[in-house]
This record gives C-alpha cells, sequence and structure tokens, in this order.
C-alpha cells in the first residue's frame, strides 16, 4: 500500500517523501484512514513504529481543513511524557507540514530551560502545541496559553506519561480542555491507569496495532558476552574499535557511571558523551546532535535515554549494566533496529548478573546464547543465592529484587 491511497493531502505526501517515507508503515497504513474521518484512536505503538507521521500527517490535514481563525487560537495539543521526544514530534511535524500552502504555527514547550522564550513564541497564538504537562500547566497559569479551543488531543507514550508520575498533572490539562474533541492516544503498553483514561475519554475509539513492530524486534540480534564487572569498559572499547561500530548507545546503571565510562573511553580516545537527567537541557540537546551528527561515537546513557529518543539508523546498543526489568529490556534494546532496520543489542553478562539476565530472557520467551571474548573470559563465581540481583551498583535489592532472586533460584534447582 501506498501513501497515496491513504487520503492524504499531496502537500503531506511531498513533505512525506521529502523525508524519506516511501510506504506507510503498518501503523501509519492503520490509523491515518479514521483519524481523518475525526475519530478517536486507541493506538498501540512505541517509538519506532512510525507512530508520530501516523498522527502527525491526518492532525495537520485536519487543521489545514478548517477555516483559519483570527486570532489563531490552539486547535491540537500533543502531550509528551519527555523533553527530548517534545523536540523530535516538533521537528517532524514542521518538516512534514513545510509545503501545507498554509502553515500551521507549531509550537514546542518543556520544562527545564527558561519558560520566557517559549512565552514569546506564543505571542500572536499557536494552532499546534507539542508539550509536557508541567510546562504546559506553567504557560496556562501564566496566560500565555488557553486550551478552551482545542479540537484534537493527542496523549503520545501514554504509558510513559504515567509511569513518569503525570497523573494530576494530566488530569488538570484534561479538565481545561472542551469535552467535544477528537483524542489519538498511543501507548507501548495499556496498563490499569491508561485503561481507565481510555474509558472516561476516548470516544468510541478504533482500535489499531503496530503489527510491524514483531517483526522490527526480530531484526535486532541479540548477544550476550559473558565478562567480569571490572573488565566491561576494557571490553567496550575493544567491541568499539575491533568491531567498527559507528555509533552506540550504551546503557549503565547510574548518572556516575555514565560519567566514570564516558571519561575512560574518552582517555581511550574514544569519542564518548554521558546522557542522564543531571545534566542541563542544552547539554542533553548538544549529546544528542552530536551523536546524530557522527561527532560522538559512544553515548553512555542511563535509562533516560532508554524511551522516545530516536537516533535514526541506530546500529548497536549495549547493555553495560542491566536494566531492572525485561520491559525495560526491550525498551532499551528498542533502540536499535528502528523502522524495519536491522540493530544489534549486546548485552553484558557477569556471574552475579546471569540470574536476571536469565529471567529477561523468560520474560521474551527467547535464550539469547552466552559467548566469550578471547582475552575477557570471566574468573569470578556467581554469589550465594540470597545476595540479591547484584550489578546494579549504588542500589540496594528491593522488595521485586528479592522476588526476582527467590524466583531465579527456584528455576536453578528445578533445572
Ligand atoms: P517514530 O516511531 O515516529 O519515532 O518513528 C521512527 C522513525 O521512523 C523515525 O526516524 C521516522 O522518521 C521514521 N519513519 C516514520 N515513518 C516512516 C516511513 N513510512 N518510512 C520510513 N521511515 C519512517
Amino acid at each position: 500500500m501506498s501513501f497515496e491511497t491513504l487520503g492524504l493531502d499531496p502537500a503531506l505526501l511531498r513533505a512525506a517523501a521529502d523525508r524519506g517515507y516511501a510506504t506507510p508503515t503498518a501503523i501509519q497504513r492503520e490509523a491515518i484512514p479514521p483519524i481523518l474521518q475525526g475519530r478517536d484512536v486507541l493506538g498501540a505503538a512505541r517509538t519506532g513504529s512510525g507512530k508520530t507521521a501516523a498522527f502527525a500527517l491526518p492532525l495537520l490535514q485536519r487543521l489545514a481543513q478548517q477555516a483559519p481563525q483570527a486570532p489563531r487560537v490552539l486547535r491540537a495539543l500533543v502531550l509528551v511524557p519527555t523533553r527530548e521526544l517534545a523536540a523530535q514530534v516538533g521537528e517532524a511535524m514542521r518538516g512534514l507540514a513545510q509545503h501545507l500552502p498554509v502553515r500551521p504555527k507549531i509550537a514546542v514547550a518543556f520544562g527545564g530551560v527558561s519558560i520566557n522564550p517559549q512565552m514569546m513564541a506564543l505571542r500572536g497564538g499557536a494552532d499546534v502545541m507539542i508539550a509536557t504537562p508541567g510546562r504546559l500547566l506553567d504557560l496556562v497559569d501564566r496566560r500565555a496559553l488557553r486550551l478552551s479551543g482545542v479540537s484534537m488531543l493527542v496523549l503520545d507514550e501514554a504509558d510513559r506519561l504515567f509511569d513518569l508520575g503525570f497523573a494530576d498533572e494530566l488530569g488538570r490539562i484534561l479538565a481545561l480542555l472542551p469535552a467535544r474533541r477528537q483524542n489519538l492516544l498511543f501507548s507501548a503498553t495499556f496498563p490499569q491507569t491508561i485503561q481507565s483514561l481510555v474509558e472516561a475519554q476516548l470516544h468510541d475509539p478504533v482500535h489499531v496495532e503496530s503489527t510491524e513492530e514483531k517483526t522490527a524486534e526480530a531484526t535486532i540480534l541479540q548477544r550476550a558476552i559473558e565478562v567480569d564487572p571490572a573488565r566491561r569498559t576494557q571490553l567496550l572499547r575493544e567491541l568499539i574499535e575491533k568491531s567498527g561500530w559507528s555509533r552506540v548507545l550504551v546503557f549503565v546503571a547510574t548518572k556516575h557511571a555514565s560519567e566514570i565510562v564516558a571519561g575512560k573511553l574518552r582517555k581511550a580516545g574514544v569519542e564518548a558523551e554521558a546522557f542522564h537527567g543531571l545534566l542541563s537541557q542544552r547539554k542533553r540537546t548538544q549529546v544528542l546532535a552530536d551523536f546524530k551528527a557522527s561527532r560522538v561515537k559512544a553515548v553512555i546513557a542511563t535509562d533516560l535515554a532508554a524511551r522516545g529518543i530516536d537516533v535514526v539508523q541506530l546500529p548497536v546498543v549495549v547493555n553495560y549494566d542491566l536494566p531492572r526489568s525485561a520491559v525495560d529490556y526491550v525498551h532499551r534494546i528498542g533502540r536499535t533496529g528502528r523502522a524495519g532496520q536491522s540493530g544489534l543489542a549486546v548485552s553484558f553478562v557477569g556471574a552475579a548478573t546471569e540470574a536476571h539476565f536469565r529471567l529477561i530472557e523468560k520474560r521474551q520467551g527467547l535464550t539469547v546464547p552466552r559467548e566469550r571474548v578471547a582475552g575477557f573470559e570471566p574468573v569470578e563465581a556467581a554469589p550465594p543465592a540470597d545476595a540479591g540481583t547484584g550489578g546494579i551498583k549504588g542500589k540496594r535489592p528491593s522488595k521485586k529484587d528479592k522476588l526476582r532472586a527467590a524466583a531465579a533460584a527456584a528455576a536453578a534447582s528445578s533445572r
């Protein structure tokens, strides 16, 4: 199926082609027609499936079909969980709108940076607002923005919105919106919090699913390399150099580890940068821009980078520290193999984290063969079964960790 058959305006098709979109992804094929018809849509899709264009293209078309209003009234609101995603969705929407005869004004707002330029940008109003919930409410409180004319609402990565504890803010925002509006909700998972939101807010939604996701995941090659914790940075450096990785996203457990590993790699001559929540927004944006432009080869990140950010053609993801849960694992490795391309996900597994990795495998229903790299063969023995999951620095075992350890011990004894 081609984009032409979806009922989109030629100006939007041209912009999609400019961005290199030849054929629509599954979520685009399924979501665009009902959104154009004005239906509410509930989409099961995560970043990487092409969901931004799936809502942005029909949303822009519907706005373009409405008569222009003077003064400008905010008509579409896109709520996102992170600053990076706000910037990314803003960039995508502006790109997709560029050939429209009457271009809508698209504003982006997120916290962590001065509010003044964002207030200035809203002078004269905006047609579309892409924002994180907290900053949006700040702008409303300062009367820089009114939500009473919003006719389209998008909740992007709705599960993440709740994950990050935005429930109260979201409630306040929903109360400020007109009851009659089109709702588009996209989420990778549908926990109870989202179910209730769906029931309370969505009107007879069309359910769409990104069936391509499964194949996309299948194109990610997963590898597990056994190594002692103290040798991981050296191994990482060796892999980067010997495997010719041009760009690698490395996940660590703590902000501190991210700085240490990045520093060591830089000392060894690898262009590496840390990426975590304590960096200023300016620095975070800079690191991602340098990464995208290949000025930085390795980004050493906390789970802050596990969702939302999209670096086109990210070939390799490394779990230097294992994530705490199987869900986080899926999000992390999903940073590679984007939009149908193949990717590689490498996990470092030590004696202390072996049981935890086995649980991650079990949740995914697969087994990743353990490998060893010559010169980095592990010598450490597994800790006693009651020592928690280990390997995750700076964290005492939580209740969940203890449950995991107990499950792992039970699984081991039944083998
Ligand atoms: P998203 O899930 O919206 O974050 O999109 C993931 C990536 O896929 C982005 O880099 C998009 O630019 C890209 N993309 C979106 N739609 C298409 C398409 N139809 N064909 C190829 N790439 C696409």
